[in-house]
């Protein structure tokens, strides 16, 4: 679920340090491949490391494959279980909070929590409009 932020995330002003941060990691790899096929000592390096650590490193990968397989499952009996399909990002927040309730603390234009002023009176701490605690559920 937390995959559909991921385009945002990578449009944000932390995009090109990703970036950046990626190229880097391939460049490494790459080195260390050119490196591995061209030093016959750290091909002996890593075949002596690999025999030593092959155990964990299994070990670690049956564990991740299990968690992945306990948590795709666990997901898709939740989601069955609901009668509305995951569609929008609205829907998802509906799952997140379930009580129709908590959506009229929230202010439907930026979607921030509203600061309670007095009695019934609401506003929002992004754009500072004011809205009623009566508000009624707004379709957008
Ligand atoms: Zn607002």
């Amino acid at each position: 679920m937390r995959t559909t932020r991921l385009p945002s995330l990578l449009s944000s002003r932390y995009g090109p340090l990703l970036v950046i941060q990626s190229a880097a990691n391939l460049l490494l790899a790459v080195w260390l491949y050119l490196e591995y096929t061209h030093n016959p000592f750290m091909q002996a390096y890593v075949s002596n490391a690999w025999a030593s650590v092959w155990p964990e490193i299994t070990i670690g990968i049956s564990a991740v494959i299990v968690a992945a397989v306990i948590l795709a499952f666990y997901g898709r009996r939740h989601s069955q279980s609901l009668p509305a399909r995951l569609g929008s990002k609205s829907k998802l927040e509906d799952l997140e909070e379930p009580s129709n309730l908590a959506r009229l603390d929230m202010c439907p234009f930026c979607e921030t929590p509203l600061r309670p002023i007095s009695e019934g009176r609401l506003q929002c701490r992004k754009c500072r409009r004011y809205f009623k605690s009566s508000l009624p559920k707004m379709a957008y």
